[in-house]
């Protein structure tokens, strides 16, 4: 049974309540936002994934043809296996002026509270829409968005702006890294371990290639470090995150494979680390791999590609976020969300939302109460600097 009105934390109790791990389907929390948006008479568009076993959807209230501000959010969840919880994850407790629950944080509290303002929002002349744009499979290397963000431009208008709404305590942020993941295997022949002049070790290749990920990563915090930037830390980070590889102690192994990433500053070349490791690769590791075995080979496939938030000073998103929060600073993420994709297809973007990362991907994840009613008091101001014409000039 779908209300007209929810309070913004009783809407975060609806929408905790479905388990949107991104391994799962999302569509039961999608239904329930397109049957509430109907019944205040707001159509949606939902743009789904492939299986159609996942969605985006995207809104727009106020006037449809009109460029408008984007809120953004993802509406998958991290996994709770594992974690030792000491309330049901799925079930919102409210404790000492905190919700807990998966995803208050990481970030359904943020568009919760933009769904529970609906009203608000159509209650206001706005003459710039606000157009909500909820996305699956974030976390799994903001794989949902990008289908959504296609639309722009062709059966969307091309927003103005858009903001995300991650966790950043309502602290404008105006740039993150990148992150490009990617999965090695190494393959070489297979020999009794006695006889290593006849055979290719797939995982003392494999290792040479880690040696070679980790000193490149020594050599770019040696020399790339960025005193001035406020990126924690100030350069591009690699690391090798899982390896599999061998059968047993006397099997000379024939495959082995690493999955790895980089993290990258804004700024940066993204092909820059991968084309050095592929010259490594093609000059160095495969010419010795094939002198005993002529199919060897060496193959990478990318897995995530998420773009980094590049600051845009004074963007038409920043200026707006901060006249709203009346604040006068920006700070910087080093988690990566879908605001470079955006960025990415010509929306002047910012990461703006209630709750704190440090409470995201954990057990007993939650959100401040105080943090929700900073954020529904921002985007109610949101929506009254739509109801003008020239957003900010009196201000
Ligand atoms: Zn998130």
């Amino acid at each position: 049974m779908v209300k007209k009105f929810y309070s913004s934390v009783e809407m975060i109790q609806q929408l905790v309540a479905f388990d949107t791990t991104s391994s799962k389907t999302n569509m039961h929390l999608i239904d329930f936002i397109q049957r509430y948006l109907s019944l205040h008479g707001v159509e949606s568009t939902l743009i789904p994934d492939p299986t159609a076993n996942k969605s985006n959807l995207f809104a727009t209230i106020g006037p449809e043809e009109t460029p408008g501000v984007v809120l953004s959010g993802h509406t998958d969840v991290v996994p709770v296996d594992g974690q030792s919880w000491e309330t049901e994850p799925f079930d919102v407790i409210e404790k000492n002026g905190r919700l807990y629950g998966r995803g208050t944080s990481d970030m359904k509290s943020f568009i919760a509270i933009t769904l529970s303002l609906v009203p608000y929002f159509l209650a206001q002349s706005l003459k710039i829409p606000i157009h909500l744009a909820f996305s699956y499979d974030e976390e799994i290397g903001c794989l949902g968005a990008p289908r959504m963000i296609a639309q722009f431009g062709k059966a969307q208008v091309m927003p103005l702006a858009c903001f995300v709404g991650e966790p950043t305590n309502m602290k404008v942020v105006n740039a993150h890294k990148g992150v490009h993941g990617f999965r090695t295997t190494v393959y070489g022949l297979e020999q009794h371990s006695s006889a290593t002049h006849k055979g290719v070790n797939a995982v003392q290749y494999a290792s040479r290639l880690i040696t070679y990920l980790s000193d490149l990563s020594n050599e770019i915090s040696n020399t790339m470090s960025d005193s001035q930037s406020e990126f924690e830390p100030p350069y591009t980070t690699i690391h090798v995150g899982t390896i599999q590889g061998g059968t047993a102690q006397n099997i000379i192994p024939k495959e082995c494979t690493f999955s790895w990433e980089y993290r990258l500053m804004p700024e940066e070349d993204p092909e820059e680390i991968y084309n050095k490791f592929k010259m490594f690769v093609d000059t160095d590791i495969l010419p010795s791999m094939r002198k005993n075995f002529a199919n060897a080979s060496v193959d990478t496939i990318q897995r995530t590609i998420v773009p980094g938030l590049r600051a845009e000073k004074n963007s038409f998103a920043e200026e707006l976020a901060l006249n709203i929060a009346k604040d006068n600073s920006t700070g910087v993420v080093s988690f990566g969300t879908e605001a470079g994709q955006f960025q990415s297809a010509g929306v002047p973007t910012i990461i703006c939302g209630p709750g704190s990362i440090e409470q995201a991907h954990k057990p007993n994840e939650f959100i401040e109460l105080k943090q929700v009613s900073e954020c529904e008091g921002f985007l109610r101001k949101l929506s009254e600097f739509c109801c003008y014409d020239k957003m900010y000039d009196d201000n």
